[in-house]
């Protein structure tokens, strides 16, 4: 690995920004805060320092630089990240002795992005400027969408292409952008035909909405047939680049209006997602081919802490928006429910007829478990013994899905209140259910996402204890490399005392030659990485004043001590213990020279101790 390209490449690129693609942050005194992406949570405790470039959180301990980063959120491989990150710093990088198969994997999906760009440029220009387009200019006029606001969402046009329908193939091939169909179909954009015939393009007279990546990469795409064919809707089968599960539709054009607003508006369709946009309601996506799964929450989770659900208004649009509380309920954030005014079957269709009442709407969502109780209780309320009791079972499934025991024990009461019914036998009821385990976990599983390829993946754990005198040392030498070789050398300390075997691996590299420009962090191990990113971010209070170093020097001398003589003492028990297993078995000459050692080794603590 040339290390003189992931230096090159940091220091062209901003922590702040490549983390910021992902993760809504805000400035908070010297650091960036937010949700961290890597654990559940309400309170941001994920610090992004842009002085020293490195990333920790406090929640769990999950923490390193602008590699680490990129690595464990696109779930890449090392040189993968780094190929990505070079990409963006405008780095070149030379091959050099990598494995194959990896080398491979990289390609594919760097071929597979360039072919989606490509493909989707040749759609957009089929969409407007040709006759073959005309089919999909209809059909966004029939459904009320311009010009402007389809380019900005990329949508073009697949055409038949003719008898032999392989329109995208042959303007692929003959600019060179692949080698061969079969790369396209491994791409995902065309079918090699199983009867031995010619391969043909995947998308063929339709209507295509490309899927893209927080970043605006073309990565799939969810074509709608035209008038009645079927299937009415064909996306990219799952390839190098595409997994349905994690991927959202619309997430690169409502990033920013997420990250202001700290909210998202899911939808159900392509078209929803262009009219929520049309009536300024920017910060609307949709889960597209799927429904809506934890890795899409998470993503989500990234940029808002809220999320409010606009499904359609049918019994199928209903069941979605009850199944999709259970999965944001699992990931920890907010939930409202969009109730659509009666007669409005979609987003789309309330927009194009008021798009102020949509954005109303939107904005006065109610939370999702007031909109389910009201639909459990339907006709319950002042109705019929029967009704009521129809109403009350489903009230108690319900109620016993509410994981947070407040917000359970306050929707029962109000269940009990419009059923007219003791709130403490409604209560027994739901905890029955929850014991029982009857309670119907709705959480939408996804099919097992492509297997993290992030290599000795260990989970951060509790932090392991650091002896403070360590922590000391190793903060100063990661944060003030050249300042704490000098004062450490002044007390002839070498980073072997250090008692702590990651901190000392970290110590010996920070003091490295190769750490001149920047602490190369991606040499450690991804344990010592955290601690590392722990000890970069955490501060030295010493440090404060530069033109002052002696409460440093004197800070770092007591360190020192601290340790020499701790290490003293760990020797001298070991002694201890010796001399004790020598007087049992009446060693005679071993007891005495133990004995000395013994009063040797407290006498030098105790000079340590003394300075
Ligand atoms: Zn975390």
């Amino acid at each position: 690995m040339p290390a003189d390209a992931v230096v090159e490449i940091k220091s062209r690129l901003d922590i702040i920004d490549v983390i910021g693609a992902y993760v809504r942050l805000q400035k908070s005194g010297r650091e960036y805060k937010g949700l961290c992406p890597f654990h559940g949570e309400k309170t941001p405790s994920f610090m992004v320092n842009q002085e020293r470039q490195v990333f920790h959180c406090h929640g769990c301990n999950e923490g390193g630089d602008i590699l680490t980063f990129v690595q464990k959120i696109e779930r890449l491989e090392f040189r993968e990240a780094l190929e990505m990150l070079a990409e963006r710093a405008g780095v070149e990088l030379t091959r050099d002795g990598d494995g194959g198969e990896r080398r491979d994997a990289a390609r594919k999906r760097k071929l597979a992005i360039d072919l989606h760009g490509r493909a989707q440029a040749f759609y957009e220009h089929v969409l407007w400027n040709t006759a073959a387009g005309e089919p999909g200019r209809a059909l966004l006029a029939d459904r009320g969408v311009g010009e402007e606001l389809a380019r900005q969402f990329g949508v073009g046009f697949a055409p038949s292409g003719g008898g032999s329908g392989n329109a995208l193939i042959r303007y692929l091939l003959t600019r060179g952008a692949a080698g061969s169909a079969a790369e396209l179909a491994e791409a995902g954009l065309a079918h090699t035909s199983d009867r031995g015939g010619p391969p043909r393009d995947r998308f063929r007279h339709r209507l295509l909405f490309p899927i893209r990546t927080e970043r605006g990469e073309t990565i799939a795409f969810g074509g709608r047939a035209l008038g009645d064919a079927i299937p009415k809707y064909l996306n990219s089968p799952a390839t190098a680049v595409y997994d349905k599960s994690q991927a959202i539709f619309g997430i690169d054009q409502a990033r920013a209006a997420m990250q202001s607003s700290g909210v998202a508006v899911i939808v159900e369709g392509y078209f929803d997602v262009l009219a929520a946009h049309s009536a300024g309601v920017a910060n609307a996506v949709a889960s597209s081919g799927t429904a809506l799964t934890r890795e899409q929450v998470r993503i989500l989770s990234r940029h808002a802490h809220a999320v409010i659900l606009c499904f359609d208004g049918d019994d199928a649009g209903r069941t979605a928006a009850s199944r999709a509380v259970d999965v944001v309920a699992a990931e920890n954030l907010e939930c409202r429910i969009c109730v659509l005014p009666e007669g409005f079957k979609d987003p789309d269709e309330l927009v194009r007829r008021d798009s102020a009442l949509f954005a109303h709407a939107i904005s006065s969502a109610p939370r999702e478990w007031q909109v389910l109780l009201d639909r459990a209780i339907g006709d319950g309320e002042g109705g019929s013994i029967d009704a009521r009791r129809d109403a009350a079972e489903r009230a108690v499934v319900l109620l016993a899905r509410i994981s947070e025991a407040a917000a359970r024990d306050l929707y029962t009461q109000q269940a009990a209140q419009r059923l007219e019914l003791q709130p403490s036998s409604i209560a027994q009821d739901v905890e029955r259910v929850r014991r029982s385990g009857r309670a119907p976990q709705r959480l939408v599983v996804t099919a097992a996402a492509a297997p993290p390829v992030v290599a000795e993946e260990v989970a951060p754990g509790p932090v392991e204890p650091v002896d403070a005198w360590d922590d000391y040392i190793g903060r100063l030498a990661v944060q003030r490399p050249a300042l704490a070789a000098e004062l450490l050398a002044e007390q002839g300390f070498q980073p072997a005392e250090l008692s702590n075997r990651e901190i000392r691996q970290i110590v010996e590299l920070a003091l490295s030659p190769d750490a001149a420009a920047s602490f190369p962090m991606h040499r450690l191990g991804a344990s010592e990485q955290r601690l590392a990113a722990r000890l970069l971010v955490r501060s030295l209070p010493e440090l404060q004043d530069p033109d002052n170093p002696q409460p440093l020097r004197q800070a770092l001398a007591d360190s020192v001590i601290q340790l020499r003589a701790a290490a003293k003492h760990s020797e001298w028990r070991a002694v201890q213990r010796e001399l004790r297993l020598a007087r049992d078995a009446g060693r005679t000459a071993d007891v005495e020279a133990l004995a000395t050692r013994l009063n040797q080794l407290a006498t030098e603590r105790q000079r340590i101790r003394q300075g």
